[in-house]
Parts: structure tokens; C-alpha cells; sequence
């Protein structure tokens, strides 16, 4: 839709359609509010940002569930999803697979890191699902986030596109949004376009969902702060076919020790290198997403800074691009007959932190008020708690008292929580890039990540949020303090003895959240989804084995059990 409207005050204006606007558009209009979501661009359109984890996922399926958005439920999960819409393009991801190499010499083990019993240090698999059905998905954007629009549109969302906003003024009762949309297409035979029309919103509360330094970061002039111990990082990435697969032969017999727990390709496969990192994520319409993160004497080493000034950049894009791949054989093997879909994105300052993230009748979401970094997949859990916290507010504040003082401080509320939850992420990332060139403190230090998360989500599924009520646990009582203080002395655990000592201070701090097995030397770096690990942990989650078994079975985990989805 073009036409904008006349004389309507709406309860809501979201600006920016990637899934997270659509989203908060739809529930909003689920709690009874007149919402109008703009949007710049025009769906379908790429998108970056793509896999999920299985926190992600339980945020996404609670919020369907709690809102009635059926048909975004199915979404949730590989199997539902291929059943419901196979038509949306989708990529399995059963885990986590990281490979270490060190870029200038690379060794044997690197250039084959699917063999499995070879360089099993070099690597790190923590499955996320134990079977394909439960799995969690790569997200093909363009497709997955047109998809949001039209069911936010279903939901009597109002929709303009191509609308490029350039104002927003306080009045009393409302903001006001001010910009430009095209003249519909010129017809056949007409002598030229028209030029934009302007075009205005009036709404009362204004959510922003237009991403790192959009909209509202600019129009409101806020300002930007750093991201604590966070290196400036650029990232450089594209879409490709004919990628082929790292796991080019058949496993080994499914129960052998040599048989990795989860098919390494079908997973986020992070490829560590000191001073960056490379993603590859395959989708099943034989598109491969895949990109690189880089600090900046990295990026500069490639030529990735100097190539950006120039007037033709692509070229420049593509060297940095083999030559980065030249550095690491199995990667330069795996792409070596691909081909780009699209030009490449090359982002010259990766992360980002607004200096507000709320005020008077407006507030960014996550994904508008921070961004880290790739590794971890910290993106959509974050962008999707801000919704869930988002949600509750819009739920306890009717239309027209957005300012009275209850409003204020809750607004206050998400503002703290999400600018801490951004920090904890940034810590820990940070801990991690300073850790690339030693992937013994890697892996112990991803640890953390993991035990928390899982943690989370046994705790979520329990019916027991108030157990872990913050990303990563950073406000838990115990865990916070253990997550700040062993990411601090990360940075001092440069030798061999000191990381051996290291991992064993993370095994520690993990245990009275570990409920899935982690940090085990015994498993030497393969972490499978095993029902054990939560049985015999129940009680750290302060619930009974028989608790646990039916939350594994509600869950489908058993490959006998249907999902509740
Ligand atoms: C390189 C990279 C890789 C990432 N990988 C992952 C990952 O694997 N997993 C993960 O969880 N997270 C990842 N993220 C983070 C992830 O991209 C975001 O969390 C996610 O895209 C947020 O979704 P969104 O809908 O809020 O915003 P976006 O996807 O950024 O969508 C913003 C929308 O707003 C529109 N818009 C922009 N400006 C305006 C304007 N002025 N007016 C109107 N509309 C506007 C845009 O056209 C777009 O449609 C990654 C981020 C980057 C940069």
C-alpha cells in the first residue's frame, strides 16, 4: 500500500518490516491496538541475520502460543515448519560446529576438519536437537520476513512500503512521522515519473524496528557508546549456490565414537581464525549463506577498509573474499565452484550500542538499540525478549496514558533491561574474540554460552522463567557474578597451564546450571542432546526426574512423542 492515510492518530506506528516490526505489529494489534507498520524498502527484499537457536525458537513459539498467532507457530521448528510451509526456504540447524585454524600456517588437521577422529581440539560440535523433526532453522529472510508482513496484515496491521521518513516531532497527545512515498509506477507511455509525495503519520507511541543506527537513532539525534572490550569489528558477507559440503562422505555407523552428534553441515558452522571468523549456513534451496567478521587490522590486512573507499568496490569485496578463503583449504575447497547470488555487504563498524533506547512515547527495539556480533546468534533472542518485555508493556498501558509516571517507568524498565542484556552479550563476546587465537579459552569460554542458554530454555519449558529471568543469566545471583568475573580473567589465560586451570574454573562456575552434560573432558569437544544429562540435573532446575522426562516428551524429544506444537 502506497496511499497514506488522513486525519487517524493510531495507538502504535512500528517503523521497519523485518520479522521483529512485523511481530510486535501483530501482537499489538492482537491486544486491541490500531497499529501502522512503514516500512523503507519493499518485501521480498535480503536480509541479513539468519540462524536461530533453541532459545530463540521457545521465545518465538511462546509468543505465537500467548498472542494466537498460528500461523507464525509452525515456524518454531524444522519439522513444523517444512509440514506447514515448505514453500519458505529453510535451512536445518541441529548444532553448533566450530573449527579452529590458524589462517597463516594452516595445519593438517584444519584442512580436513570433517575427519572425525582427527583435530577433535581444533573442533567444538554442541548439538542443539537430537533429531531433524525438533531441529531448529536458518532463516531465509527475504522470503520468512515477507511471509510476518502478509500474516501482520491478515491481523488488520495498516502497511505502507517505500516510505522514507525523514522527521518525528512531539506534539501533545502523539508524534508525528513525517517522509516521502513514490508516485505509483508511471504508466506505459508517460513522459516521466512524478516526484515523491510527502506523506505523515500521526500515532501515540512509536516503536522503531529499522535495526543498528536507524530511524529513530538518527531523527533523535542519540548519540552512540562503546560496546566494553568489543575490538571494532567489520563484517563482509554474501549469498552463494554450489557451496558444497565440509562432511563429504558418509558417517560412520551412527553409534560409532567417531560418528559426529549431529551432521556438521547442517548447523551455524563458525570458522575461528585469529583476528575474525567465517559463517556458513545452508538453506535448502541450494543457497548458501556465508560471511565473514573481522577486527579491524584483519579487515585491513585483506584490503577490506581500503577496498570500501573505492569507486568499484566489488572486485576488491571478491579478493578479500579468496584471499580469506585461500588461508583456510577446506573452506577455499568448499566454495571452490560456488557462485555469488548477490553482491557482497560489507558493513565498515559491525557493532553498535544507542545511547537511549526509550524516551516519551517511543522506544527501539533490541535489534534497533545494539548489535554485537554474529557469533552465538545472540540477535534474535535478544530482539525477541525485547518483544516478549515490549508486548507486556503495550498489554499494562491502554492507549493515551503512554506518559503518566507507571508508564514512564516501565518504559524505564525495558530500556535497563535490554541495554544490560546487550552489555552481557558484548562481554562475553568480546572474551571471545580476544580468545581466537587460543581455542582451549574459546571453547571453555563458550561454555558459559551454552550452559546458560540451555539452562534458560529447560527452565522456560518447565513453567519456571523466574529461574533464569535474563539472557545468559547475568542478573542470576550465582551465575552473574561467575559469567563477569571468569570472562574477566579469560583475557589473562593466554598459556597452556593457565587454560587447562582456566576450563576447570568454567566446569565449576557451570555446574549448578549445567543441565545438559557441558564442559566434559571426557566428551572431548562433541556435545550431543542427551536425555540423560537433563534427568539426572532435574533437580538443579528444582523440578523431579518424572518432571523432566515429561518436559522431554511434551517437547518431542523422543522420536515416539509428538511435539505440543
Ligand atoms: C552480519 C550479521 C549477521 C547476523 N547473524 C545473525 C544470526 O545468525 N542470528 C541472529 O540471531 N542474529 C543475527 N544477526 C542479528 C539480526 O540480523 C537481527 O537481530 C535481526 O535482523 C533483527 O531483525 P529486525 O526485524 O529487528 O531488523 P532488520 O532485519 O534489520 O529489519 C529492519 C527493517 O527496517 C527497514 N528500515 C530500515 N530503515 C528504515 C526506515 N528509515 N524507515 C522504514 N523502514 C526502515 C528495513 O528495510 C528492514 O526491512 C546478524 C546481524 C548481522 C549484521
Amino acid at each position: 500500500m502506497t496511499e497514506t492515510p488522513r486525519n487517524q492518530t493510531y495507538d502504535l506506528a512500528v517503523i521497519g518490516s523485518g520479522f521483529a516490526g512485523s511481530l510486535i505489529a501483530m501482537i499489538a494489534r492482537r491486544l486491541g491496538r490500531s497499529v501502522v507498520l512503514i516500512e523503507r524498502s519493499r518485501h521480498p527484499r535480503f536480509a541479513i541475520g539468519e540462524s536461530s537457536t533453541p532459545l530463540s525458537n521457545l521465545l518465538l513459539e511462546e509468543l505465537a502460543a500467548r498472542y494466537r498467532l498460528a500461523e507464525i507457530r509452525p515456524l518454531a521448528k524444522w519439522g513444523s515448519w517444512q509440514r506447514t510451509h515448505p514453500e519458505i526456504p529453510c535451512g536445518l540447524k541441529r548444532g553448533f560446529t566450530f573449527y579452529h585454524h590458524p589462517l597463516d600456517h594452516p595445519a593438517p588437521q584444519a584442512s580436513d576438519p570433517a575427519a572425525p577422529t582427527a583435530g577433535r581440539t581444533r573442533q567444538l560440535l554442541v548439538a542443539a536437537s537430537p533429531r531433524d523433526a525438533i531441529a531448529d532453522t536458518h532463516w531465509y529472510r527475504a522470503d520468512f520476513d515477507q511471509f510476518f508482513v502478509q500474516v501482520a496484515q491478515r491481523a488488520e496491521v495498516e502497511y505502507y512500503y517505500r516510505i522514507e521518513l525523514n522527521r518525528v516531532s512531539q506534539f501533545p497527545g502523539h508524534l508525528l512521522l513525517e517522509g516521502c512515498c513514490p508516485e505509483p509506477e508511471p504508466q506505459p507511455g508517460a513522459v516521466s515519473p512524478r516526484p515523491p509525495r510527502s506523506c505523515s503519520f500521526r500515532a501515540r507511541f512509536v516503536l522503531d524496528a529499522t535495526g543498528p543506527r536507524g530511524f529513530l537513532h538518527r531523527a533523535l539525534s542519540l548519540g552512540e557508546e562503546p560496546l566494553p572490550d568489543m575490538p571494532p569489528t567489520q563484517a563482509l558477507f554474501s549469498h552463494f549456490t554450489g557451496v558444497a559440503r565440509l562432511a563429504d562422505r558418509p558417517p560412520a555407523a551412527p553409534s560409532s565414537p567417531d560418528t559426529p552428534p549431529f551432521p556438521i553441515d547442517a548447523a551455524a558452522v563458525h570458522h575461528i581464525f585469529p583476528g575474525g571468523w567465517i559463517w556458513v549456513l545452508r538453506f535448502n534451496n541450494g543457497v548458501t549463506s556465508a560471511g565473514a567478521a573481522l577486527t579491524a587490522p584483519t579487515a585491513a590486512r585483506f584490503g577490506l577498509s581500503a577496498a570500501a573507499s573505492t569507486p568499484d568496490c566489488q572486485p576488491r569485496y571478491a579478493a578479500a573474499w579468496n584471499q580469506l578463503l585461500a588461508g583456510i583449504p577446506a573452506l577455499q575447497a568448499q566454495f571452490a565452484r560456488s557462485e555469488r547470488t548477490r553482491p557482497f555487504t560489507h558493513l565498515p563498524c559491525l557493532s553498535f550500542r544507542s545511547a537511549q533506547i526509550a524516551g516519551p512515547r517511543w522506544a527501539l527495539l533490541p535489534s534497533a538499540a545494539g548489535f554485537v556480533d554474529p557469533l552465538l546468534s545472540t540477535g534474535f533472542p535478544l530482539a525477541l525478549l525485547g518483544i516478549r518485555r515490549l508486548a507486556a508493556f503495550l498489554a499494562a498501558t491502554p492507549p493515551g496514558q503512554e506518559t503518566t509516571p507507571q508508564a514512564a517507568a516501565r518504559l524505564e524498565d525495558y530500556a535497563a533491561q535490554t541495554g544490560d542484556e546487550l552489555l552481557a552479550a558484548a562481554r562475553l563476546i568480546a572474551a571471545l574474540y580476544a580468545a581466537m587465537d587460543n581455542f582451549p579459552v574459546f571453547t571453555a569460554l563458550t561454555m558459559l554460552y551454552f550452559a546458560a542458554v540451555s539452562y534458560a530454555e529447560a527452565a522456560q519449558r518447565l513453567g519456571k522463567p523466574e529461574l533464569a529471568s535474563s539472557f545468559l543469566l547475568h542478573n542470576h545471583p550465582r551465575f552473574g557474578p561467575d559469567l563477569r568475573r571468569l570472562i574477566a580473567q579469560s583475557h589473562n589465560a593466554g598459556s597452556p597451564i593457565h587454560s587447562a586451570r582456566f576450563s576447570e574454573e568454567i566446569r565449576r562456575a557451570i555446574d549448578p546450571i549445567n543441565v545438559a552434560g557441558l564442559a566434559d573432558p571426557a566428551r572431548r569437544n562433541w556435545y550431543p542432546v542427551d536425555a540423560n544429562d537433563l534427568l539426572a540435573n532435574a533437580h538443579k532446575l528444582h523440578a523431579t526426574r518424572e518432571e523432566a522426562e515429561a518436559l522431554l516428551t511434551r517437547c518431542g524429544f523422543y522420536p515416539q512423542s509428538t511435539p505440543s506444537l
